[in-house]
């Protein structure tokens, strides 16, 4: 029985984009994939006609109908002024959870790590890419770094059940909580939490920087990874490359109502139009998204004709290997050549089987009753040149009441004063911390007249965070060598 064509949404993109979109396509279509694209036009182009988001409103009529992208990738112009496209849709479509499986495929493609099998579960809301930057001194910008426990806990639990989903064995956890302790301490914690709920998977948590070394150098002792955004971001490159390519990476986007399809490398502007272009990562996602949209049978036959492929030793540039392959194609040829595969099945690889697609993963996150909340105090950020950790010390002492006391000054996070050390150096940008005794609730009545007091004096404010307990407990960092 015919079924009808689904309608998908297609971004050509910017660089390669256009090459391996059409090599994509043509294998999708030869293939029997039941798929109606609709084209939309995002990216470079678009920036550059003062589109500052890089996509109209057109386009997000399509994806938020179709509720499918398939997108290759776009150019980011460097600098301000511009927000990148692909964290902004990402975030808008609720897309978060990035799946980014790196699979070795020795000994066909030429690499030093010939087992490996690693899922990377990248955040894909949150961390430094909520994109909030500011400069607030001559000297200084700020990147906020935002985490949320619901963000935490959909990742987490979107990993878990991956791995139980698809038979794996371990969950690996890669934060950086032993210096950001309230961000990447949440990452870890609700990571510990969820890890209870599945006592057939091993779990583990690893410092980002030891983890990424592990998994460059011994990635065979990985499997699902799960991590906050950024990290996410550089070891699913790390974790590509190793298996013989950045460009043998797919991705999938997963959100409760959309669905994007990527790969996982960008434009490759240096070798765009040349027939270079690797076109593996963005089909490897569209098998993903086959059997996202209910196709198995297709995503199989053009995994496994890729396989072939790859097992005949028909590869591009960016694989070739003179002791491995047989040939060096570009883009069309390898193109091609898969296409000429379509039906057959590796002989050595392992060949996929998509009978049993895997029902699309939904989490539910589980609502936590509110904390009673209290303000402490505040940390007042001052613009401030004119002198000594000690003179601000002294100036500022004088602004403090019975309500709001002086407990320290740091400059980037050190405590400056009292008691800093002349070796600190120190930029134009301050921090004041005023807090209660022994953190007894204060109103904003108080910290507002408190700045109302420094502003008088000409101090130059640039930011206040206030300090608040959650259930009694102190809810902010020290100062480093408070
Ligand atoms: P890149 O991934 O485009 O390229 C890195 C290296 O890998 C280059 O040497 C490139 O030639 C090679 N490479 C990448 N994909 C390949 C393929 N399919 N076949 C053969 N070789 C391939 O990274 P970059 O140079 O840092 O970024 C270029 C642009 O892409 C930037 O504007 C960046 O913002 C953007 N980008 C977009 C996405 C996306 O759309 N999802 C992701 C990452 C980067």
């Amino acid at each position: 029985m015919e079924i009808a064509k689904k309608p998908i949404t297609v971004a050509f993109g910017d660089g390669i984009g256009p090459e391996i979109m059409e090599s994509t396509l043509a294998i999708l279509a030869a293939a029997g994939a039941q798929i109606a694209p609709e084209i939309i036009e995002i990216g470079e182009k678009l920036y550059h006609q003062g589109h500052s988001s890089g996509i109209k409103p057109d386009a997000w009529e399509s994806i938020r109908r179709t509720k499918v992208l398939l997108k290759a990738p776009i150019t980011t112009p460097q600098g301000g002024g511009v927000k990148s496209l692909n964290v902004t849709m990402r975030k808008m479509l609720g897309l978060y959870a990035n799946v980014r499986p790196c699979v070795s495929y020795a000994p066909f493609v030429f690499t030093k790590h010939p087992v490996m099998d690693v899922v990377i579960v990248r955040e894909n809301e949150e961390d430094l890419y909520a994109g909030i930057e500011h400069q607030q001194t001559d000297d200084v910008v700020q990147c906020l770094k935002l985490i949320s426990r619901p963000g935490c806990e959909k990742i987490v639990r979107y990993a878990f059940e991956y791995a139980h989903q698809y038979g794996r064995k371990k969950v690996t956890c890669l934060t950086k909580d032993n210096i950001m302790k309230m961000t990447d301490g949440l990452f870890r914690k609700v990571f510990e939490e969820v890890a209870l709920e599945y006592p057939h998977i091993e779990s583990e948590h690893w410092i980002i920087d030891i983890g990424t070394a592990m998994l460059a150098d011994t990635p065979e002792k990985f499997d699902v990874i799960v991590t906050p955004n950024l990290y996410g971001d550089i070891i699913s490159d790390v974790a590509a490359q190793i298996t013989g390519s950045v460009g043998i990476a797919g991705s999938a986007n997963i959100g409760e109502q959309c669905a994007m399809f990527e790969a996982i490398h960008g434009s490759a502007p240096k070798i765009a139009g040349l027939d270079k272009a690797n076109p593996s990562g963005l089909l490897l996602a569209a098998v993903q998204m086959l059997i996202h949209i209910d196709q198995p049978t297709v995503a199989e036959k053009i995994h496994n004709a890729w396989l072939a492929t790859l097992e005949e030793g028909l590869h591009t540039t960016d694989i070739y290997h003179v002791d491995i392959s047989k040939r060096e194609l570009g883009t069309k040829a390898f193109t091609e050549e898969v296409i000429r595969n379509l039906g057959k099945k590796p002989v050595h690889l392992k060949a996929v089987s998509y009978a049993n697609a895997h029902k699309p993963i939904t989490i539910k996150v589980k609502e936590k009753p509110k904390a009673q909340k209290a303000t402490v105090g505040v940390d007042i950020f001052l613009h401030w040149k004119e002198g000594s950790p000690n003179t601000l010390g002294k100036a500022i002492e004088p602004m403090a009441n019975d309500a709001l006391h002086l407990s320290m000054i740091t400059n980037r996070g050190i405590k400056v004063y009292p008691d800093g050390l002349p070796e600190t150096f120190c930029t134009d940008h301050w921090r004041c911390r005023f807090t209660t005794d022994n953190f007894k609730p204060t109103s904003y009545q108080e910290i507002l007249a408190l700045m109302e007091r420094m502003t008088k004096q000409g101090f130059d404010i640039v930011k206040t965070e206030n300090l608040c307990t959650f259930d009694g407990k102190p809810a902010f960092s020290l100062g480093q060598g408070q």
